[in-house]
């Protein structure tokens, strides 16, 4: 998505240890125009797939996932971070390991808002080893919910979990997906 690309090559910022911070439009100050074109964007993508359930994980997935949902016109549900291991009542929990923050938590979504009747299209704000995604797709098949597939807004190839994903089988779908990040230099791939 072009649109997409030229914010990242305009303002994102090329951190040590491969992390784009894109905190001046996606992560904490949001780019509404742009937020609305992703979710168009997405909507398009995965038209026709039957799609009723938009599911992420707080915090930073919540703009895309309910960008897509409002062009979808379906709800969206965002698994919580719960720190400890202590699995509540009547919730679907799964283990995920943190990316940004390196330490390990649960991703614990309620049993009424994930269900066999939904299709889940998955969403989130990153994607780059996969362990957001592992732990989503595994809360989507505790509920014996069908998954569509994945959209992401920004896929960093070069640590392999989105490729990892389409080799078994998973749809996924990202907006921009970057090559490489050599200093500050960006390299998309097309
Ligand atoms: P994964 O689980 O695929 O390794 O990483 C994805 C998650 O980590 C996303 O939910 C996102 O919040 C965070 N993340 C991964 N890489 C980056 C990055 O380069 N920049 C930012 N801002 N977040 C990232």
């Amino acid at each position: 998505m072009l649109l997409l690309e030229e914010k990242i090559l305009r303002d994102g910022r090329v951190l040590p240890g491969g992390v784009l911070k894109v905190g001046s439009f996606l992560n904490q100050q949001i780019d509404a125009g742009l937020l609305r074109a992703m979710g168009e964007e997405i909507a398009r993508l995965f038209s026709g797939c039957g799609v009723n359930k938009i599911l992420t994980v707080e915090a930073s997935g919540i703009a895309i996932a309910a960008a897509a949902a409002l062009e979808m016109g379906v709800p969206m549900v965002f698994a919580k971070k719960h720190k400890t291991s202590n699995v509540d009542g009547d919730v679907y929990s799964a283990p995920a390991h943190s990316f940004t923050h390196g330490n390990d938590y649960n991703m614990v979504v309620s049993r009424d808002y994930l269900t066999s009747a939904d299709r889940v299209l998955l969403a989130d704000d990153f994607l780059a080893n996969g362990n957001a995604l592992e732990g989503l797709i595994k809360l989507t098949e505790m509920a014996g919910a069908e998954l569509c597939g994945a959209a992401i807004a920004i896929e960093k190839c070069f640590q392999g979990g989105g490729d990892a994903l389409r080799a078994r089988g998973v749809r996924v779908e990202s907006l921009a997906m970057i090559e490489r990040m050599d200093g500050s230099e960006i390299v998309f791939r097309h």
